[in-house]
């Protein structure tokens, strides 16, 4: 369980953004949270914190921007078994740059499976999820999340984290323009949000929006981060996915789906050899991209 000592100075009311100085109550509005089982639930009651998230036109920019954050990271893919379930190399490499002393937040932690990894390195470490009963069983044993909250409406004051990590999360939000936008507030300027999201993994879990390139772009843009890599899974297709999240039918013949996308890498590797594209990283990123069960980024809140 979090240290409480933590948490003091830099839980806000998701209801009226005031400082909380309790878990049970705030001073300012009135509102009481409910305890379960000793974790805090930081959940806004009345909703007074409108939702007035500014689309701003000058900011969206599908053009050369994006095509420079179209670009993998200088080591990507799976950790392994020694790293924590899904988190991916280029996301692990800017978590070991991290000053010690730094604090983490991920949102949908789900069993808690990264904080001992966390800790260990001499980070602090916060876990949120918005309820602790659609966590998978084998993540449970790791403690479960340190708050009970809604992303919307993120429990803590403005300039607090020194990186953010949500990963397989922002499809199960309803409003991801808005969470991004929450995210950017609750960072420290020169702060990394990290994480990625379901592309073309089918309709799983309540998911609401799946996100391309592009879309994860504009959502990160918008909001005013500047991104600095977007990249799509590379062994992790669509086609795989779709068999592996299908149904039971589809999950044992899933062979079918890595033979349908070894034949279309291959079908584009040859095609690259024998056209000679002067652009061939950018062609292998967007034939990659096109067919991916995920899109992952780096993102950074501007200094100033
Ligand atoms: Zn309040």
């Amino acid at each position: 369980m979090l240290d409480q000592n933590i948490l003091k100075g830099i839980v806000a009311c998701p209801d009226c953004s005031s400082t909380l100085h309790s878990l049970k109550v705030c001073d300012n509005c009135g509102l009481s949270f409910a305890d379960a089982d000793g974790m805090p639930s930081l959940f806004p009651q009345r909703a007074r914190r409108t939702v007035s998230f500014q689309f701003t036109p000058d900011r969206s920019t599908a053009g050369a921007s994006f095509r420079e954050a179209l670009r993998y990271p200088v080591r990507s893919g799976s950790g392994g078994k020694d790293n924590p379930y899904h988190l991916d190399l280029a996301h692990l490499d800017i978590i070991d740059r991290l000053p010690k002393g730094s604090t983490i937040l991920e949102i949908g932690c789900g069993g808690g499976q990264m904080r001992d990894w966390v800790t260990k390195k001499g980070y602090h470490y916060i876990g949120t999820d918005i309820s602790t009963s659609r966590v998978f069983a084998f993540l449970s044993e790791h403690g479960g999340p340190d708050i009970l909250c809604d992303a919307h409406f993120l429990p803590f004051k403005e300039k607090t984290f020194d990186l953010v990590y949500s990963a397989a999360v922002t499809e199960h939000l309803a409003c991801p323009y808005l969470v991004s936008q929450e995210v950017f507030r609750v960072l420290k300027p020169g702060g990394r949000y990290l994480g990625n999201v379901s592309f073309l993994e089918p309709w799983h879990d309540d998911s609401y929006f799946h996100m391309s390139p592009l879309g994860v772009f504009e959502n990160l843009t918008q909001a005013g981060f500047t991104t600095e890599n977007i990249w799509p899974g590379e062994g992790y297709s669509g086609f795989r996915a779709i068999m592996k999240m299908g149904n039971k039918v589809t999950l044992p013949l899933s062979f079918i789906g890595d033979a349908i996308y070894f034949a279309y890498r291959s079908g584009n590797k040859l095609r690259n050899l024998v056209k000679r594209h002067p652009n061939w990283s950018i062609d292998r990123i967007e034939d990659t991209a096109r067919v991916a069960g995920a899109t992952d980024w780096i993102a950074q809140k501007p200094e100033h």
